[in-house]
Protein backbone atom coordinates (compact mmCIF):
# COMPACT_ATOMS: atom_id res chain seq x y z
CA UNK A 1 0.00 0.00 0.00
CA UNK A 2 1.10 3.75 -0.99
CA UNK A 3 1.26 5.82 1.92
CA UNK A 4 1.54 9.67 1.93
CA UNK A 5 4.34 11.10 4.33
CA UNK A 6 4.70 14.66 5.27
CA UNK A 7 8.00 15.05 6.60
CA UNK A 8 8.90 16.61 9.80
CA UNK A 9 11.08 19.41 7.47
CA UNK A 10 7.64 19.72 5.34
CA UNK A 11 9.10 17.37 2.39
CA UNK A 12 5.64 15.27 1.30
CA UNK A 13 6.38 12.02 0.15
CA UNK A 14 5.04 8.82 -1.06
CA UNK A 15 6.15 5.59 0.20
CA UNK A 16 5.27 2.09 -0.36
CA UNK A 17 4.55 -0.71 3.07
CA UNK A 18 5.92 -3.48 0.92
CA UNK A 19 9.58 -2.22 0.96
CA UNK A 20 11.53 -2.35 3.88
CA UNK A 21 14.20 -0.22 3.26
CA UNK A 22 14.62 3.50 2.95
CA UNK A 23 12.94 5.12 0.05
CA UNK A 24 10.64 7.57 -1.53
CA UNK A 25 8.47 8.93 -4.98
CA UNK A 26 8.65 12.52 -4.57
CA UNK A 27 5.53 15.04 -4.65
CA UNK A 28 6.27 18.50 -5.77
CA UNK A 29 5.52 19.99 -2.04
CA UNK A 30 8.02 20.89 0.62
CA UNK A 31 10.43 22.49 -1.21
CA UNK A 32 12.11 25.89 -1.82
CA UNK A 33 12.08 26.53 -5.87
CA UNK A 34 9.78 29.38 -6.35
CA UNK A 35 9.30 29.77 -9.89
CA UNK A 36 5.17 28.78 -10.80
CA UNK A 37 6.30 25.47 -12.61
CA UNK A 38 8.83 24.52 -10.45
CA UNK A 39 7.55 25.31 -7.59
CA UNK A 40 8.54 23.89 -4.91
CA UNK A 41 10.41 20.59 -4.98
CA UNK A 42 12.04 20.25 -8.40
CA UNK A 43 14.44 17.99 -8.13
CA UNK A 44 16.10 18.07 -11.80
CA UNK A 45 19.05 20.63 -13.24
CA UNK A 46 17.89 22.70 -16.36
CA UNK A 47 14.29 23.21 -15.70
CA UNK A 48 14.82 26.67 -14.54
CA UNK A 49 15.95 26.61 -10.87
CA UNK A 50 19.46 27.51 -10.16
CA UNK A 51 21.79 24.35 -8.83
CA UNK A 52 21.96 25.58 -5.70
CA UNK A 53 18.14 25.21 -5.01
CA UNK A 54 17.88 21.74 -6.87
CA UNK A 55 20.38 20.92 -4.58
CA UNK A 56 19.10 22.44 -1.74
CA UNK A 57 15.70 20.39 -2.45
CA UNK A 58 17.77 17.56 -3.08
CA UNK A 59 18.88 17.69 0.89
CA UNK A 60 15.55 18.27 2.16
CA UNK A 61 13.96 15.55 0.19
CA UNK A 62 16.90 13.22 1.43
CA UNK A 63 16.53 14.75 5.01
CA UNK A 64 12.68 13.51 4.90
CA UNK A 65 13.63 10.15 3.32
CA UNK A 66 16.88 9.20 5.57
CA UNK A 67 19.20 9.03 2.86
CA UNK A 68 22.76 10.75 2.53
CA UNK A 69 22.14 13.44 -0.10
CA UNK A 70 25.56 13.56 -1.53
CA UNK A 71 25.88 9.81 -2.27
CA UNK A 72 22.48 9.66 -4.37
CA UNK A 73 23.25 8.55 -7.80
CA UNK A 74 20.81 9.38 -10.46
CA UNK A 75 22.08 10.24 -14.26
CA UNK A 76 20.59 11.79 -17.76
CA UNK A 77 17.63 9.64 -18.61
CA UNK A 78 17.56 8.33 -22.31
CA UNK A 79 14.26 6.23 -22.56
CA UNK A 80 16.79 2.77 -22.76
CA UNK A 81 16.04 -1.04 -21.22
CA UNK A 82 19.83 -0.62 -19.82
CA UNK A 83 20.13 -0.90 -15.72
CA UNK A 84 23.82 0.25 -14.20
CA UNK A 85 25.00 -1.44 -11.37
CA UNK A 86 26.47 0.87 -9.20
CA UNK A 87 29.02 1.01 -6.25
CA UNK A 88 30.43 3.62 -3.87
CA UNK A 89 32.69 4.68 -6.67
CA UNK A 90 29.68 6.43 -8.53
CA UNK A 91 28.58 8.01 -4.99
CA UNK A 92 27.03 11.27 -6.06
CA UNK A 93 26.76 11.06 -9.38
CA UNK A 94 24.47 13.52 -11.60
CA UNK A 95 23.87 15.75 -8.29
CA UNK A 96 27.32 16.63 -6.76
CA UNK A 97 29.34 15.24 -9.83
CA UNK A 98 28.31 16.29 -12.97
CA UNK A 99 28.67 13.62 -15.42
CA UNK A 100 27.51 13.08 -19.32
CA UNK A 101 26.44 9.74 -18.74
CA UNK A 102 23.00 8.45 -19.09
CA UNK A 103 21.22 5.71 -17.71
CA UNK A 104 17.47 5.00 -17.06
CA UNK A 105 17.84 2.01 -14.30
CA UNK A 106 20.58 0.97 -11.71
CA UNK A 107 21.14 -1.67 -9.29
CA UNK A 108 23.27 -1.92 -5.96
CA UNK A 109 24.10 -4.21 -3.46
CA UNK A 110 26.04 -1.65 -1.70
CA UNK A 111 24.60 -0.28 2.22
CA UNK A 112 23.80 3.78 2.43
CA UNK A 113 24.25 4.26 -1.66
CA UNK A 114 20.83 5.82 -2.83
CA UNK A 115 19.66 5.07 -6.40
CA UNK A 116 17.22 7.58 -8.00
CA UNK A 117 15.10 8.37 -11.02
CA UNK A 118 13.54 11.22 -12.46
CA UNK A 119 9.74 11.37 -13.65
CA UNK A 120 7.24 13.59 -14.48
CA UNK A 121 4.51 11.14 -15.89
CA UNK A 122 6.96 8.29 -16.75
CA UNK A 123 6.59 5.54 -14.46
CA UNK A 124 9.15 5.09 -11.44
CA UNK A 125 9.47 1.49 -10.31
CA UNK A 126 11.50 0.87 -7.44
CA UNK A 127 12.68 -2.17 -6.10
CA UNK A 128 14.30 -4.40 -3.28
CA UNK A 129 15.11 -8.01 -2.64
CA UNK A 130 14.54 -9.34 0.84
CA UNK A 131 15.84 -12.23 2.70
CA UNK A 132 15.04 -13.34 6.06
CA UNK A 133 14.14 -9.74 6.75
CA UNK A 134 17.38 -8.31 5.56
CA UNK A 135 17.07 -6.28 2.29
CA UNK A 136 20.13 -7.54 0.04
CA UNK A 137 19.80 -5.49 -3.29
CA UNK A 138 18.11 -2.33 -4.44
CA UNK A 139 17.08 -1.30 -8.20
CA UNK A 140 15.60 1.36 -9.24
CA UNK A 141 14.12 2.01 -13.36
CA UNK A 142 12.38 4.80 -14.89
CA UNK A 143 9.94 3.11 -17.47
CA UNK A 144 8.34 5.65 -19.96
CA UNK A 145 6.45 3.94 -22.93
CA UNK A 146 9.08 3.46 -24.35
CA UNK A 147 11.19 1.33 -21.81
CA UNK A 148 8.18 -0.05 -21.08
CA UNK A 149 8.33 -1.82 -24.28
CA UNK A 150 11.71 -2.82 -23.94
CA UNK A 151 11.09 -4.46 -20.61
CA UNK A 152 13.31 -2.29 -18.40
CA UNK A 153 11.72 -3.59 -15.55
CA UNK A 154 12.01 -6.97 -16.11
CA UNK A 155 15.72 -6.05 -16.81
CA UNK A 156 16.55 -4.86 -13.26
CA UNK A 157 14.70 -8.20 -12.12
CA UNK A 158 16.95 -10.08 -14.11
CA UNK A 159 19.65 -8.25 -12.57
CA UNK A 160 18.20 -9.21 -9.08
CA UNK A 161 18.42 -12.62 -10.07
CA UNK A 162 21.59 -12.80 -11.11
CA UNK A 163 22.67 -11.60 -7.67
CA UNK A 164 21.11 -14.24 -5.94
CA UNK A 165 17.12 -12.86 -5.80
CA UNK A 166 14.30 -15.61 -5.62
CA UNK A 167 11.62 -14.02 -7.69
CA UNK A 168 9.61 -14.68 -4.35
CA UNK A 169 11.74 -12.05 -2.63
CA UNK A 170 11.61 -9.37 -4.62
CA UNK A 171 9.29 -6.52 -4.16
CA UNK A 172 8.28 -3.72 -6.46
CA UNK A 173 6.81 -0.57 -5.84
CA UNK A 174 5.27 1.23 -8.87
CA UNK A 175 4.94 4.87 -8.38
CA UNK A 176 3.12 7.78 -9.59
CA UNK A 177 2.96 8.09 -13.15
CA UNK A 178 0.17 9.41 -16.19
CA UNK A 179 -2.93 6.97 -16.04
CA UNK A 180 -5.54 5.89 -18.75
CA UNK A 181 -7.73 9.13 -17.49
CA UNK A 182 -5.40 11.38 -18.88
CA UNK A 183 -2.62 9.52 -21.26
CA UNK A 184 -3.84 9.94 -24.58
CA UNK A 185 -1.37 8.02 -27.29
CA UNK A 186 -1.55 7.59 -31.55
CA UNK A 187 -2.21 4.65 -33.33
CA UNK A 188 1.60 4.02 -33.66
CA UNK A 189 2.02 3.41 -29.73
CA UNK A 190 -0.90 0.63 -29.78
CA UNK A 191 0.26 -0.71 -32.85
CA UNK A 192 4.31 -1.25 -30.80
CA UNK A 193 2.66 -2.99 -28.04
CA UNK A 194 0.30 -5.00 -30.06
CA UNK A 195 3.33 -6.34 -32.84
CA UNK A 196 5.01 -7.54 -28.89
CA UNK A 197 2.22 -8.34 -27.08
CA UNK A 198 -1.16 -9.25 -28.56
CA UNK A 199 -4.43 -7.40 -28.96
CA UNK A 200 -5.55 -9.04 -25.96
CA UNK A 201 -2.95 -6.73 -23.78
CA UNK A 202 -3.74 -4.44 -25.70
CA UNK A 203 -7.57 -3.98 -25.57
CA UNK A 204 -6.30 -4.55 -21.46
CA UNK A 205 -4.30 -1.38 -21.33
CA UNK A 206 -5.48 0.94 -24.18
CA UNK A 207 -8.30 2.07 -24.70
CA UNK A 208 -9.60 3.52 -27.72
CA UNK A 209 -11.03 6.97 -27.32
CA UNK A 210 -14.52 8.02 -26.99
CA UNK A 211 -13.87 11.13 -28.37
CA UNK A 212 -11.34 11.14 -31.05
CA UNK A 213 -10.66 8.92 -34.26
CA UNK A 214 -7.37 7.08 -34.11
CA UNK A 215 -6.54 8.04 -30.52
CA UNK A 216 -6.07 5.87 -27.47
CA UNK A 217 -5.52 6.00 -23.58
CA UNK A 218 -3.10 3.63 -21.93
CA UNK A 219 -1.86 2.95 -18.76
CA UNK A 220 2.06 2.13 -18.49
CA UNK A 221 2.08 1.58 -15.11
CA UNK A 222 -0.26 -1.32 -15.12
CA UNK A 223 1.65 -2.45 -18.06
CA UNK A 224 4.76 -2.80 -15.89
CA UNK A 225 2.30 -5.01 -12.95
CA UNK A 226 1.27 -7.00 -15.86
CA UNK A 227 5.25 -7.29 -16.73
CA UNK A 228 6.63 -7.97 -13.54
CA UNK A 229 3.43 -10.81 -12.35
CA UNK A 230 3.54 -12.70 -15.82
CA UNK A 231 7.84 -12.70 -14.80
CA UNK A 232 7.20 -14.60 -11.72
CA UNK A 233 6.58 -11.92 -9.42
CA UNK A 234 4.19 -12.80 -6.46
CA UNK A 235 1.10 -10.21 -7.08
CA UNK A 236 1.24 -9.45 -3.30
CA UNK A 237 5.02 -8.65 -3.35
CA UNK A 238 3.77 -5.63 -5.89
CA UNK A 239 2.44 -2.18 -4.70
CA UNK A 240 1.13 -0.22 -7.95
CA UNK A 241 0.39 3.44 -6.78
CA UNK A 242 -3.37 5.07 -7.05
CA UNK A 243 -2.40 8.65 -8.09
CA UNK A 244 -2.27 10.08 -11.49
CA UNK A 245 0.56 12.76 -12.37
CA UNK A 246 -1.51 14.48 -14.53
CA UNK A 247 -5.12 14.37 -12.36
CA UNK A 248 -3.49 15.87 -9.12
CA UNK A 249 -1.51 18.76 -9.92
CA UNK A 250 -1.04 20.11 -6.83
CA UNK A 251 0.58 16.81 -5.51
CA UNK A 252 3.00 16.07 -8.72
CA UNK A 253 4.27 18.06 -11.82
CA UNK A 254 3.34 16.31 -15.06
CA UNK A 255 4.94 16.90 -18.26
CA UNK A 256 1.38 16.37 -20.44
CA UNK A 257 -0.65 18.81 -18.26
CA UNK A 258 2.20 21.39 -18.15
CA UNK A 259 2.94 20.71 -21.89
CA UNK A 260 6.68 20.92 -20.82
CA UNK A 261 6.90 23.76 -18.31
CA UNK A 262 7.53 21.99 -15.10
CA UNK A 263 9.66 20.53 -11.97
CA UNK A 264 10.91 17.01 -11.96
CA UNK A 265 10.20 14.20 -9.28
CA UNK A 266 12.92 11.76 -7.97
CA UNK A 267 12.24 8.38 -6.61
CA UNK A 268 14.38 7.39 -4.51
CA UNK A 269 15.66 3.49 -2.68
CA UNK A 270 18.55 3.01 -1.00
CA UNK A 271 20.02 -0.48 0.65
ZN1 LIG B 1 -5.44 11.42 -14.85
Amino acid sequence: MFEKIKAENGVVYLRSTLLPCPHGFSTRQGGVSTLEHTSSLNLAFRRGDDEETVLKNLALFSTAVGIDDKKVVSLHQVHSARVREVTNADAGLGYFRPTDESSDGYITTESGLPVGVKNADCTPVLFAWVRDGETKAVAAVHAGWRGTLSEISLEAVGKLIEKGAQKSEIFAAIGPSISSCCYEVERDFYDEFEKKYGEEFCRRFISESAQKDGKYFADVAKMNHWQLERAGIPEKNIDLCPFCTSCEEEMFYSHRKSRGLRGTMLSVICL
